[in-house]
């Protein structure tokens, strides 16, 4: 049963946040794509295309791909900032009523976005694609990515969707929400689940890139990951101090059968191996941990630091969102 809207608010008009990091090979593709999209809905006035900060001519070449067509705004970062971030500013330009977030290799496909409108015409907030096939991704990256979602589940309480990615349709209502949350490294997907509102998933099969390569090497894989789990979870610092509590039992257990052993039994072993064993594993338990704690301090001073979370250089906008498109 979708849930009826609020009356109040609007559900027309929607724009396409879109980020760039490196993708001349696959813009003319995707500008093709998004204006073929567009002439049959009318409703999708606004384009936002963030730079995030590109070393190819990325923002030249969109420049002057948009150059003349209606509706883009061209946002550009002073330098690389992420992904989660290019998404994050390129929400906080949305003139529309909803804002549909997609990547630029085109594995998210345009036809699903006319469903996803669908659904929120029906009175859904976020309304995220479900990845039901991934085409032309190793098998390496679909194994790690269900890994992760499946750690995270077990890490948080967060109800994040399995299998789903940023590629999501988000309401005027969530957008706002979102703003709010001034996170300095966001997972956007998990935020916006955090957020609730009425959600609902659309399956789609993930296409293959369609040009280019992966702006995601495995180190920023690992360093996504690990982002997602220290925002949204505290289990392994819980986990630190379960484990100290039992290696804790351990040792009281191992120091009354080495008193037993000297004092009574008269049994006590030579002990290099049986003392640099021990060492060696209560070591690496602490260090191990200690990098746990760690991680989360480092994402607690890059909070209290305060600093912008990204710096726009420059904006450019084709012309006023909407203006002849609507039955162009
Ligand atoms: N991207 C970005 N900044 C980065 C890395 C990637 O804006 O530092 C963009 C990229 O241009 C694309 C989207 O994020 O639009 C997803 O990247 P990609 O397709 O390379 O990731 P994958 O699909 O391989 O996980
Ligand atoms: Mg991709």
């Amino acid at each position: 049963m979708p849930p009826s809207a609020v009356l109040t608010e609007r559900r027309e008009t929607v724009a396409l946040v879109i980020p760039l990091y490196n993708e001349t090979a696959v813009l003319p593709l995707l500008i093709d794509e998004v204006e073929r999209f567009r002439a049959g809905q009318p409703d999708v006035v606004q384009v936002v295309l963030v730079d995030d900060g590109s070393r190819d001519g990325t923002l030249a070449l969109a420049r002057q791909l948009t150059d003349g067509k209606p509706g883009y705004t061209l946002v550009a970062f002073a330098r690389n900032f992420g992904h989660q971030l290019a998404v994050t500013a390129g929400l906080s330009f949305v003139e529309a009523d909803a804002a549909v977030i997609l990547d630029a290799d085109l594995q998210d496909p345009l036809p699903v976005v006319a469903e996803m409108i669908a659904k929120w015409r029906e009175g859904f907030d976020v309304v995220y694609g479900v990845r039901e096939k991934r085409e032309g991704e190793t098998a390496f990256k679909r194994a790690t990515a269900a890994g992760f979602y499946r750690l995270f589940r077990w890490a948080t309480d967060l109800e994040l969707p399995v299998d789903t990615g940023d590629f999501r349709l988000v309401s005027r209502r969530v957008i706002d929400a979102y703003a709010k949350m001034g996170e300095q490294q966001p997972f956007v997907r998990g935020l916006i689940a955090w957020l609730g509102f009425e959600q609902v998933g659309v399956p789609y099969t993930r296409a293959p890139r369609a040009a280019g390569e992966t702006k995601y090497p495995l180190r920023k894989m690992l360093r996504f990951a690990v982002t997602g789990l220290t925002a949204f979870s505290d289990r392994p610092l819980k986990l630190a101090a379960w484990v100290g509590f039992a290696t804790s039992a351990l040792a009281v257990a191992g120091f009354v059968w080495a008193l037993l052993a000297k004092l009574v039994w008269n049994a006590a072993l030579p002990g290099w191996t049986s003392i640099a064993l021990v060492s060696f594993f209560f070591g690496g338990v602490q260090l191990f941990f200690l990098g746990v704690i760690g991680l989360y301090l480092a994402r607690v001073f890059d909070e209290v630091r305060g600093r912008p979370r990204f710096v726009v250089k420059d904006v450019w906008r084709s012309s006023a969102p909407g203006a002849d498109v609507r039955g162009a």
